[in-house]
């Protein structure tokens, strides 16, 4: 499911893009998940650093995920109140979530749109969903299934 927004509707922060993680907002710009991988030990890792964040190697390279990224809530927060600029009460109460990926053995930090906070759970399953922030820029979020 894609989300589409006008981009004069999108006022919350936009992340950056450096040499670190480029490719990963590339991809998700494309609706995609890409995500860093160890050339040498095998290992992902989220989020993505100028070596592997598990032996050191310098060797790493990008593995397309796909687009259809389901993941289980390891652990969440509710915020009541807006702590981030662009962020309204009308956005609150917003479930921010680290979610895992069981065949990646990586988590992802993202927002569970589209549910009730006492819908959320531990464990529960979530899938990915994207949200365009404006005619460039996506951002995975999670929903749940
Ligand atoms: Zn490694």
């Amino acid at each position: 499911m894609t989300e589409q927004l006008k981009t004069e509707t999108y006022t919350q922060p936009i992340p950056m893009k450096n040499s670190d993680n480029a490719a990963y907002w590339d991809a998700a710009d494309q609706h995609m998940l890409t995500l860093q991988k160890c050339t040498d030990c095998g290992k992902y890792a989220q989020p993505p650093g100028p070596a592997c964040c598990h032996c050191g190697s310098q060797n790493v390279t990008w593995e397309e995920q796909g687009t259809d990224i389901v993941g289980e809530i390891y652990s969440y927060v509710i915020s009541y109140r807006p702590f981030l600029p662009g962020y309204t009460m009308e956005d609150m109460p917003l479930v921010i979530a680290v979610v895992k990926l069981e065949k990646q053995n990586i988590t992802i930090i993202g927002n569970v749109l589209h549910c009730k906070p006492d819908d959320v759970a531990i464990g529960k399953m979530v899938k990915m969903i994207w949200v365009d922030m404006n005619e460039e820029r996506a951002i995975p979020q999670w929903e749940l299934v």
